[in-house]
């Protein structure tokens, strides 16, 4: 029953102040046109930063 639909939505969250990859998330086919930003918390910076979709 393993579904292999999650990794293709599977994107990188790429960290606005030291560019390192520290989240990822999954995201619907319905937003894929719009670049994501969250705000998280990143260990490198120490801080909130926005985090940036990167491509795989
Ligand atoms: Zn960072």
């Amino acid at each position: 029953m393993a579904k292999s639909k999650f990794s293709e939505n599977l994107i990188k969250m790429k960290c606005g102040g030291c560019s390192r990859v520290g989240y990822f998330t999954r995201k619907n086919k319905k937003s894929t046109e719009k670049k994501l930003v969250l705000s998280k918390h990143c260990g490198w910076c120490r801080k909130h930063t926005s985090h940036k979709e990167a491509k795989r």
